[in-house]
């Protein structure tokens, strides 16, 4: 039987002081939320998603500021290759990966039968198939350290589904069995691989599916926020990205060893309904 491990548990008040995390997507939004999280708890961050040069620069140098170094990565996720490099490339830079966070996710709101078959591939290739390309790089690499935490965004949307997303639905709810099933395989070697289930966030994938979700319900902008989004949330507010910053920062840490494939809900009492 393995023995718990009898490292103190609250190291300093800069948990991650040493670590290296990639996260995915963390130009903007919930990973650029996460990124700073991270920065602030002492990991070395590796920036990936798609932005302007100027904002790279920006968003690098305050998560350098705030801790360790931080760095950008501009792999497309949507090529399985540039998923599986952004993990080479950081191992191959700094020498280990210690936190995965696979974030990066793109939205389309339509009814099924006129669901363009485009949209499905890319939504399913960015959402979904990304997460197994760095995962099955990355994972080598923890085992060899007996270490690592790999954290998978997903949403309300991996457990319960809503009309006109059935892309991002089956996507979300694949990335929640791909979290089990890694969870299992990596157990013994002191790897975890959870999800975070958020519900609705106020960022730009949300404020970019209103005029879509208008029109498919025949609906204001305004009835889009109250009668589709917050209607969900018993909270009657968005959640913000600093709660799921500090979530994962907690799962990254010592005191969530235990905690492996399962998924923890952001969601405002959504998915207890
Ligand atoms: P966002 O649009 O603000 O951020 C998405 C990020 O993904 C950006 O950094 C973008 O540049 C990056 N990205 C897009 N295409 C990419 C590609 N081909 N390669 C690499 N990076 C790419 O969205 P967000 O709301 O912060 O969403 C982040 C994650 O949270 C997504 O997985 C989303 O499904 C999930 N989520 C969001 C909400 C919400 O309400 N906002 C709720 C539940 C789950």
């Amino acid at each position: 039987m393995d023995m718990p491990a009898s490292a103190p548990l609250d190291r300093t008040a800069r948990p991650l002081s040493g670590q290296v995390a990639v996260v995915t997507g963390s130009t903007s939004g919930i990973g650029l939320g996460i990124a700073r999280a991270f920065a602030g708890a002492g990991a070395e961050v590796v920036i990936n998603g798609i932005a302007d040069q100027r904002t790279i620069d920006a968003l690098c140098s305050e998560c350098s500021g705030l801790g360790a170094q931080a760095v950008y990565d501009g792999a497309n996720l949507l090529d399985p290759g540039e998923a599986a490099g952004l993990v080479t490339r950081t191992i191959a830079r700094s020498g280990r990966i210690d936190i995965l966070v696979n974030n990066a996710g793109i939205q389309h709101v339509a009814p099924v039968d006129e669901f363009p078959p485009a949209r499905w591939d890319a939504i399913i290739a960015l959402n979904l198939s990304a997460a197994f390309h760095t995962i099955r790089t990355a994972v080598p690499a923890m085992r060899e350290q007996r270490s690592g935490r790999i954290i998978n965004v997903a949403s309300a949307h991996g457990l319960v589904a809503s009309p006109f997303k059935s892309a991002y639905v089956a996507a979300k709810h694949g990335v929640l069995g791909l979290t089990k099933t890694v969870a299992l395989e990596v157990a013994r070697q002191g790897v975890t691989c959870n999800a975070i289930c958020p519900g609705y966030v106020w960022t730009e994938l949300v404020e970019k599916q209103i005029a879509d979700t208008a029109a498919a319900r025949g609906i204001s902008h305004e009835q889009v926020i109250s009668d589709v989004l917050l209607a969900a949330q018993p909270t009657k507010r968005f959640a913000t990205v600093e709660e799921i910053g500090a979530l994962t920062v907690f799962l990254a840490g010592e005191g969530a060893s235990s905690i492996t494939g399962t998924a923890i809900s952001v969601d405002g009492g959504w998915t207890a309904q």
